[in-house]
């Protein structure tokens, strides 16, 4: 006798989407999505606008979303094309989770930023499965954004976090990035700009209005100098705080550089410890 069970799966599903479908891709999970079309489109081509003359694709678009219990979900749509009433021309209609030719939501790489601090672009791409060209794709879309240029003006926050990213050699090497610490739970992209010096710091603190700036209470950076400096500027009711984490990170270098000026001379004369290893 067989039984069945309904298993519920809870989400956050962005503003304007609706999910409609569930299945299994591989390892992960997809999620049929749908959204509401606009009802004027600009045409890319003569830039008129019209309302949107709909003409529907029989393909169906995978994109990466947020893990699910460890594993990938997706999102899945049908391409959704408008045709210009003036020129013909037919345009892909981009959905307002994602950016136009990516392969992935926008909360997915806010994900990626998050992640990129305190581990390098090569970790996080193993540990989420892409490529880390992929990694890198990601960052430079956003810096190219204006990075600092969208916090909303509205919105409250009384504690941020600032750190250095880094990219691999041959792409600029670093980047700052200011986050929203308010709910440590759920930690929020807020800036992020080219580079890791003051002027970094100072780019990513003045895409916030001067009355944000004046509500930060606690701002948690590195031991960067130049972070210190650049909030201790624009942040003029705020704490710094040392973090345990980047604490954990200092003393972990210093011990790891410790290590590497010990180990040359002493293995010289000295058995390795794996040699030496007997089980009693
Ligand atoms: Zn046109």
């Amino acid at each position: 006798m067989a039984t069945t069970a309904t298993v519920e799966i809870q989400i956050a599903v962005p503003d304007g989407i609706t999910v409609g479908e569930y299945e299994r891709i591989g390892a992960g999970h997809a999620f049929h999505v749908s959204w509401e079309l606009p009802e004027r489109c600009r045409c890319e081509t003569c830039r008129r606008e019209s309302p949107l003359q709909r003409v529907d694709k029989d393909k169906f678009l995978v994109i990466r979303d947020l893990d699910l219990w460890g594993q990938p979900s997706f999102f899945v749509y049908q391409e959704v094309y408008h045709r210009c009433r003036g020129c013909g021309h037919r345009q892909s209609l981009i959905p307002p989770f994602k950016r136009r030719d990516v392969k992935c939501t926008f909360r997915f790489e806010q994900y990626v930023l998050t992640s990129l601090i305190g581990s390098t672009a090569a970790d996080v791409a193993e540990r989420l499965g892409i490529a880390a060209e992929a990694v890198e794709r990601i960052v430079k879309n956003v810096l190219a954004d204006g990075g600092a240029t969208a916090v909303d003006p509205t919105r409250t926050f009384d504690r941020l976090g600032m750190d250095e990213i880094s990219l691999r050699k041959g792409h600029k090497g670093y980047a700052t990035i200011l986050t929203d610490l308010s709910a440590p739970s759920k930690v929020e992209v807020l800036a992020v700009s080219q580079g890791r010096d003051k002027a970094a710091g100072n780019a990513c603190l003045n895409g916030l209005s001067p009355e944000q700036r004046s509500a930060v209470k606690f701002h948690h950076t590195d031991m960067s100098a130049a972070f210190l400096k650049s909030c201790a500027t624009l942040l003029p009711n705020s704490q710094s705080v040392i973090d345990r984490f980047h604490v954990a990170k200092k003393l972990g270098e210093v011990a790891d550089s410790l290590r590497k000026k010990t180990t040359g001379p002493t293995s010289a004369v000295c058995p390795s410890p794996t040699a030496s290893a007997s089980a009693p």
